[in-house]
């Protein structure tokens, strides 16, 4: 069944850039509510963990190494279509092809450093959103 509930985290570009501020306000202007938000560093093993689907990937290392090298914003997001809409959102992985007006076209520099995570499925919004909170944390 499908939810209204999608998963994102701003990532360690983003957070060193001083972008979590604009990224917040865009995504707060597109009519998603926040129902849980955390600040922290994820350890390797921990990103590792995170990104597990792309283990076979050639740029696993890499992402892992990226994605532990400093502090992100975690978040669970609510809006009707949150998936589809957080996609459209945020833009293409590569922030070059992103389409104008999303906040990988705004705030992303690269592929890899590419400002802001979105979950692809609802089923994978679940388990990235338990990954980083409790029931306790969700509002
Ligand atoms: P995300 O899951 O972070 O929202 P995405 O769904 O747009 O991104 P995925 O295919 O799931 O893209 O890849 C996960 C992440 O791995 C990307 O956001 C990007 O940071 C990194 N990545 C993907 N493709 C490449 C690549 N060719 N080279 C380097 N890094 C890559
Ligand atoms: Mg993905």
């Amino acid at each position: 069944m499908a939810t209204n509930r999608t998963f994102t985290m701003l990532k360690p570009d983003a957070a060193a850039n001083g972008y979590i501020g604009g990224i917040l306000k865009m995504i707060n202007d597109a009519g998603f509510r926040i129902v849980a938000m955390k600040y922290t560093k994820l350890s390797a093993e921990a990103a590792g963990k995170f990104y597990e689907v792309h283990k076979e990937r050639p740029f696993y290392g890499e992402l892992v190494t990226y994605m532990s090298s400093g502090p992100i914003v975690a978040a669970i997001l609510e809006k009707e279509n949150a998936i589809p809409a957080f996609r459209t959102l945020i833009g293409a992985t590569d922030p070059a092809k992103a389409d104008a007006g999303t906040i990988r076209k705004i705030y992303a520099k690269s592929i890899s450093a590419n400002a802001v995570h979105g979950s692809d499925s609802d089923e994978n919004a679940q388990i990235e959103g338990n990954f980083f909170f409790s029931e306790l944390e969700r509002f």
